[in-house]
């Protein structure tokens, strides 16, 4: 496959101390897939020879609760030169003393940046506080941080209260506060009737344009399949598959993958762009208003009929996809690790 991903994220496990109602990867404590640590320190190594790759991400599920291994997964990243990132809820932060300490020795590591989330369905499981506390413990010791905030109509969290106490780390730069939207769960785990006709009339709709994401970021999730974006809707929508990392190296599964359309074709287009086309052979097809782009993704490769026409006639537009597809790709340069590991060593001596 011609391609050449900025990120590697990395779902270490589908355990989470959470179970947050329309969790996109179906986490909660009970789940118990997960990669092996030891498999995941050979996924970063393999990560050193897809030569565009510039960051790599740990989440789940949780990723904290591996512990003093997460610490030494990052601190193996970033020697190797690679940015890093962890996406959390914040469990841990039971304590400003306790955020500082933890926060402390994955920040020694090499970490540099923090996305914590949270939002009504987060706050039944970690309270806010251990959010304020982690973000602030995050930005004080130069972690990049941020705080991804549910939107939808059935939210009842009241963010003042991040905005006032995270004050002087927002004014500062140190911390980004985003409201994000929470959105139907593309495995159809979810209970909760989710809505965003205020988030739509504030923001409008997020469903147009094209999906920067998709072959841009890969992920492997915590069964160790390689997908082609984010992770967000995860191994739910098989179109977005690549292939499996269980007993094949990361780059030699990538470098193997045939070139798809449709993958390609959200990168160039988008989920509307897609449909504008599928629109050509079923009168007045559309796609409803999104919040999320990922939410038209998820109803046009959810609808049988769209997937069907993509197949048949996709051909029609394949070569001006592909072409448009190498050339954003082409402006990915090759990522200058040294630099990031020249600055460890430094650390390290100090
Ligand atoms: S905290 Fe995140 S991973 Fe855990 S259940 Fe909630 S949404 Fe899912
Ligand atoms: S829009 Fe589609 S391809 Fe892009 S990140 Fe969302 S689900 Fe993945």
């Amino acid at each position: 496959m011609f391609v050449r991903p900025r990120i590697l994220s990395i779902l270490t496990t589908r355990r989470c101390p959470a179970a947050c109602d329309h969790c996109s990867v179906g986490a909660g404590p009970r789940e118990t897939d997960a990669i092996p640590v030891e498999r995941i320190h050979r996924l970063i190594d393999e990560a050193t020879r897809i030569p565009s790759l510039e960051r790599i991400g740990f989440s789940g599920g949780e990723c904290f609760l591996l512990g003093r291994d997460l610490d030494e997964l990052v601190g193996h990243a970033s020697r190797l030169g690679f940015i890093t990132r962890v996406i959390t809820n914040g469990y841990w932060a039971v304590s400003p003393r306790v955020a500082r300490d933890r926060v402390a020795a994955i920040r020694e590591r090499g970490l540099d940046e923090m996305m914590l989330s949270t939002g009504s369905f987060h706050q039944r499981f970690v309270s806010v506080d251990r959010v304020i506390a982690a973000a602030r413990a995050a930005a004080e010791s130069g972690i990049l941080t941020r705080i991804s905030i549910e939107a939808c109509d059935q939210s009842t969290f009241d963010d003042a209260v991040l905005f006032e106490s995270l004050a002087d780390l927002v004014a500062s730069g140190s911390v980004h506060l985003s409201r994000d939207p929470w959105i139907v769960d593309a495995g159809g785990r979810g209970l909760a009737d989710l809505s965003h006709d205020a988030y739509l009339d504030d923001v409008g709709s997020r469903g147009l344009g094209r999906c920067a994401q998709v072959l841009d970021v890969i992920s492997v999730t915590s069964d160790q399949k390689l997908i082609a974006c984010c992770g967000f809707p995860s191994e739910q929508l098989p179109h977005l598959g690549i292939g499996s990392v269980s007993e094949r190296t990361l780059d030699s599964v990538l470098d193997s993958s045939p070139n798809e359309l449709l993958k390609m074709w959200l990168h160039v287009s988008g989920p509307a762009g897609v449909a504008a086309f599928v629109a050509r052979y079923v009168p007045g097809y559309t796609l409803p208003q999104s919040a999320s782009i990922c939410s038209a993704c998820t109803r046009l490769q959810r609808d049988d009929r769209a997937m069907e026409i993509v197949g048949r006639y996709g051909a029609e537009v394949a070569s001006i996809v592909a072409e448009q597809f190498v050339q954003l790709q082409a402006k990915h340069v090759d990522a200058p690790r040294s630099l990031k590991a020249a600055s460890y060593e430094e650390k390290s001596l100090a």
